[in-house]
């Protein structure tokens, strides 16, 4: 088990997770409001779990350079996006990124730059990092969490270090049990 840390000041910003070999397939979403009332597909990762996504994620978004027929989206999950000179577009942010749940997430701070939290019904993801780090405000995550893509938290592999969970003080850890917040009023 290992908890993922801050590669700045150490602070764990995980639970413990076992890593998987590769993340599920992305569970797809039916458009109908979750039990936390948020319009968003269910995670992909189990709790528990991470996993290493070897495709790029998140911006910057670049221009998509395959065959038209074969576009993937803008990023796994993610809906096609088109750039202002036609061009598909797609995700040009690092590879090998941790995704977790994003439930086994501390809690993390905004990014101060509110334009990176933008989507429809969650933050899209594809707008940068947008979570940074309760400890030193090191930018830390992108949560990527709208009805349009998948539903789960990357952090940048140089932003983090896995390290064993027995080496890391377990105070500010997530509790394991804990479930999204139940929905507020008006949150679609
Ligand atoms: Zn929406
Ligand atoms: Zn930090």
């Amino acid at each position: 088990m290992e908890i993922l840390t801050c590669a700045a000041c150490a602070h764990p910003l995980t639970a413990p997770l076992h890593l998987i070999a590769e993340a599920p397939d992305r569970p797809g979403y039916d458009g109908t409001k979750g039990p936390d009332g948020k319009r968003r597909p269910p995670a992909t990762l189990p709790r528990g779990c991470y996993a290493i996504d070897p495709e790029p994620s998140g911006a910057p978004m670049v221009p998509y350079e395959g065959d038209d027929d074969s576009y993937p989206g803008a990023y796994p999950g993610g809906p096609a996006q088109l750039g202002e000179d036609g061009d598909w577009l797609v995700a040009g942010g690092p590879r090998n990124s941790y995704v977790t749940h994003p439930d086994d997430v501390v809690e993390l701070d905004f990014h101060p730059d509110f334009a990176r939290l933008g989507g429809c019904c969650g933050p899209a993801g594809d707008l940068g990092v947008n979570r940074v780090c309760p400890g030193c405000g090191a930018e830390a995550a992108t949560v990527f969490g709208d009805c349009v893509g998948p539903y789960e938290t990357h952090f940048a592999p140089d932003a983090v270090r896995a390290v064993p969970a027995a080496d890391v003080p377990q105070a500010d850890l997530p509790d394991p049990d804990r479930t999204a917040p139940a929905a507020g009023p008006g949150t679609g």
